[in-house]
């Protein structure tokens, strides 16, 4: 379709994106990248989130439930936009219908830079998504489709780290959050039914850990916090600001 509607639930027609994060599930954004997001904003920054899933079912949420979290989320976020592609939670798979759907968004949303969940990951539905995103990325790019949008190939693709496997990545770089860790938790605290209710409140709890995480990348860098993350691809810089 052209008239900018992808799917089901999914529409753009505004400007380029700068930065677009894709995630399988809502709160996977706010959790891995909520800093790296919130500091794009706050430097006027066109940015957007994706979920490829409602997320449902889990414990303690429904589909409402999540949608109003969310909802909540994003205004603490103040992103341009975010949308749902509606693929189904839990079996999400890399096929050619997600391909084209997660394509299309690319042409439509045109973002300079993509992060994307890290291909190695305990969630298999992070997998699939890591995956769907090299793949549309490369679709994305194709001309003489049916596919919505103009032929784009997204220039920069980086990706983030989960909580569900604990491995100690090597990322390329850590990107400092230092002046936005407050807001980054207030962000994932609107997701109660995920990251709350349902669990211990013993120390350390979930929030504890996702603050302490970021605090110890913080520390690698020499900041108070930082968000990890890495590339396939060399990372090329064009200003002294971009090593000091
Ligand atoms: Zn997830």
């Amino acid at each position: 379709m052209s008239d900018g509607s992808i799917g089901a639930g999914v529409s753009y027609d505004g400007d380029p994106l700068d930065l677009l994060v894709v995630a399988a599930h809502p709160d996977d954004a706010e959790i891995s990248v909520g800093g790296v997001i919130i500091s794009s904003v706050t430097a006027g920054r066109r940015v957007g989130v994706l979920e490829l899933t409602d997320g449902e079912p889990t414990p303690q949420g429904t589909v409402a439930r999540r949608a109003s979290e969310t909802a909540a989320a994003t205004e603490v976020l103040g992103v341009a936009w975010r949308g749902n592609l509606g693929l189904p939670n839990r079996s999400l798979q890399p096929d050619l219908e997600a391909r084209q759907g997660l394509a299309e968004v690319f042409r439509l949303t045109r973002p300079e830079v993509i992060l994307a969940p890290y291909w190695e990951d305990a969630h298999p539905d992070h997998v699939a998504a890591s995956r769907l995103v090299d793949d549309a990325r490369f679709w994305s790019k194709l001309s003489k489709t049916e596919m919505a949008g103009e032929p784009f190939w997204p220039p920069r693709l980086y990706y983030y780290f989960s909580i569900h496997l604990r491995i100690h990545p090597r990322p390329s770089f850590v990107f400092d959050i230092s002046d936005h860790i407050d807001a980054k938790m207030q962000a994932i605290g609107c997701y109660q039914s995920q990251v709350i209710e349902g669990r211990s409140t013993e120390f350390p709890t979930l929030l504890d850990d996702i603050r302490d995480c970021s605090r110890y990348w913080g520390w690698t860098i020499g900041r108070a916090h930082g968000e990890p993350l890495t590339s396939r691809e060399e990372i090329g810089v064009g200003a002294f600001e971009a090593i000091c």
